[in-house]
């Protein structure tokens, strides 16, 4: 389901759209525009490496910074077999916007290797990760880009990242990455960040929509870390979960799917493959289901013209990065279904990912509560702000969000001035 596998567009292209939209009702002057469709830098490599057979195999490996103008670049690995330049190039695109919409003091970057780890043993992926890190040790670090998980990969993913840009500089230095291990200076809450910043957004929208969060119907696409959490949190919440899948299908209850008995499932299996609380459906069917809140939470082009108009929630927050197409949005917004933009409503992640950095840099860690309590703050208090914009301008919340963001780093980029 990623970038071009499915439609032959350019994601990158498409996030364009939505920058443009901004631009124009912030009346961005030409030069600007210019500078920020471009990406500061791209960087493509071959990864080597050895099977445990013994036979030597080629991947190819990208990281994107997209922009520094507010701090060190920041943005998630992504392992997939679907991974290209154009899909990391929008990744870092988006996740430019996503750190200054919640005032983080980061750029956006973005990295991958065009992979399936689901072929691949945990020291396959240890090999892999290493030769990555090693690549790129002269353009990450603390003050430079950061990198931090995204689909498929995992905290020991950011152990051996880690580990290896340490033993490269010849000291210890957590704050390179973040979504690390607890024990190695990572931050309480990180692991869940993403799914309880879906849940955070989602909740204060349902009030302001007068959706009661007793009785809603909530449908979660994907159970990988931002699904299950999301999911969990919700359950938590007293909300009814009707639906939930990942890659092997759908499975729906009306009376509302057991998140726990998922979660073991999943914990179990590594899939939701056999489950039997509920109903197998399928994924395509499952995304135009009976529901008040969609939550996308795998990949890319979920939402298109084919599936718009079908959709039946009266929210859509999204947890994955560009489930909408332009074209899909536009049909959104004619039928009055409101949508928290994935720049702001996954956007707890690299928040956390903000605290953890600096909880590195301070070597002086927080107790859980503070951490979600101040994630709260930040997601609730720049949602607000994009509530108000949106307001003013008769925008939608994914306009009114790139609004807020464009501003913050274009005040940034002025200031700086360009070096020449
Ligand atoms: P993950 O690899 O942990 O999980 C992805 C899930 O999506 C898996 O359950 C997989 O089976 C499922 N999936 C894949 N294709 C599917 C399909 N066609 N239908 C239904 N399910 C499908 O990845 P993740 O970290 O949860 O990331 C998910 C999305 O959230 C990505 O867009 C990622 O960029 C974004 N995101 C992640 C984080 C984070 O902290 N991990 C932060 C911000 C945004």
């Amino acid at each position: 389901m990623t970038s071009a596998a499915v439609r032959d567009v350019s994601i990158f292209g498409e996030a364009i759209a939505y920058f443009n939209e901004a631009a124009d009702l912030l009346e961005l002057d030409s030069g600007m525009r210019r500078i920020l469709t471009h990406p500061s830098r791209q960087i493509i490599f071959s990864i080597p490496f050895q099977r445990d057979s013994g036979e030597f195999e080629v991947f190819t490996g990208y990281r994107v910074q997209y922009n520094f103008a507010r701090g060190p670049a920041k943005g998630g690995i992504r392992y997939h077999p679907g991974v290209t330049l154009d899909e990391v190039t929008a990744l870092a695109f988006w996740m430019t916007w996503k750190c200054a919409v919640v005032d983080l003091p980061f750029g956006g970057s973005k990295g991958g290797v065009t992979c399936d780890p689901t072929t691949l043993s945990s020291s396959e992926l240890e090999r892999i990760t290493r030769r990555y890190a090693a690549e790129l040790v002269e353009v990450v670090g603390p003050d430079k880009d950061v990198p931090a998980p995204d689909v498929n990969t995992t905290p020991q993913v950011m152990a051996w990242f880690m580990d290896t840009y340490s033993m490269h500089v010849r000291q210890n230095v957590p704050g390179v990455v973040t979504g690390k291990p607890l024990e190695i200076g990572g931050s309480r809450g990180r692991v869940e960040a993403t799914g309880r910043g879906v849940t955070i957004c989602a909740l204060d929208q349902m009030q302001k929509m007068s959706i009661d969060a007793s009785r809603a119907a909530i449908v979660i696409q994907g159970f990988g870390n931002v699904g299950m959490h999301a999911a969990k949190l919700f359950a938590e919440r007293g909300c009814k979960v009707v639906a939930i899948s990942d890659i092997s299908g759908a499975y729906y209850n009306e009376k509302g799917v057991n998140i726990d008995a998922a979660l073991s499932h999943a914990a179990k299996f590594r899939t939701l493959e056999g489950f039997a609380g509920g109903e197998r459906i399928g994924n395509a069917e499952m995304l135009l289901s009976n529901c008040d809140v969609l939550v996308p939470a795998a990949l890319e082009n979920v939402f298109t013209a084919q599936n718009a108009g079908q959709v039946k929630a009266k929210l859509i927050v999204e947890g994955s990065n560009g489930p909408t197409s332009p074209e899909a949005d536009r049909i959104f917004k004619e039928r009055g279904i409101t949508v928290i933009p994935d720049i702001m409503g996954n956007a707890g992640g690299v928040t956390v990912s903000y605290f953890e950095w600096a909880q590195d840099r301070m070597g002086y860690f927080w107790k859980e509560h503070e951490v979600n309590e101040r994630l709260e703050d930040v997601l609730l208090t720049n949602l607000h702000e994009i509530r108000k914009i949106a307001e003013r301008r008769g925008a939608t919340l994914r306009t009114a969000a790139y609004t807020l963001a464009i501003d913050r780093v274009v005040r940034a980029l002025k200031l700086r001035g360009i070096y020449a």
